[in-house]
């Protein structure tokens, strides 16, 4: 099994739905969600204006260059690709932060720690989809097991639909996007 995410970024309305109900069930203090989760794009100059929505989160890369620099263990990857930080373990060193090359961390001012998405692991491990993907209203957010042939993710990823960003860094993202048409 090995979780993964389908951001269809031509669905994306940039209503940032996806980023309220992110800060709420996980913590996330509210300017860096609002920082960072969706990006807006504005290109052309008025009146011929249009906006793009981008979206930066973990990766849950398969060969994360955050696990491999961590000094204590803290970053480590599930047997299902989840990558996860053990607060308990963390020195807050910030070693990971510099090696993601997608940005992808912040460091929580309250938890004194590095932070990412998770991709709501408590969750799934209920059962339950990532709140992100359960709350978008054009279904932009697909989540599954990339591992199963049969699941929506592996399928719009197996069509050619969905490509990962950064594939030169060699860290075997978990998230595909599809491009904006
Ligand atoms: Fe680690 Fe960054 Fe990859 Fe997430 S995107 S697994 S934080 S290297
Ligand atoms: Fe590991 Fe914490 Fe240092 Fe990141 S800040 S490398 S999780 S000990």
């Amino acid at each position: 099994m090995r979780y993964g995410m389908v951001i269809d970024l031509n669905k994306c309305i940039g209503c940032q739905s996806c980023v309220t109900a992110c800060i709420h069930e996980n913590d996330v203090p509210y300017e860096v969600g609002q920082r960072t989760y969706v990006n807006y794009i504005v290109t052309g100059e008025f009146p011929n204006v249009s906006i793009h929505y981008m979206h930066r989160i973990c990766q849950h890369c398969e060969n994360p260059p955050c696990v491999h620099v961590c000094p204590t263990g803290a970053s480590y990857k599930r047997e299902d690709g989840i990558v996860l930080i053990d607060y308990d373990l963390c020195i807050g060193c910030k070693y990971c932060m510099v090696a993601c090359p997608y940005n992808a961390r912040y460091f929580h001012p309250l938890r004194h720690t590095p932070d990412k998405c998770t991709f709501c692991a408590h969750r799934v491990d209920k059962g339950l989809k990532p709140a992100c993907v359960e709350v978008c209203p054009t279904n932009a957010r697909i989540f599954g097991d990339l591992d199963d042939p049969n699941s929506e993710v592996s399928k719009i990823v197996k069509s050619g639909k969905a490509f990962p960003i950064g594939a030169e860094y060699g860290t075997k993202p978990s998230v595909f996007y599809v491009r904006w048409e």
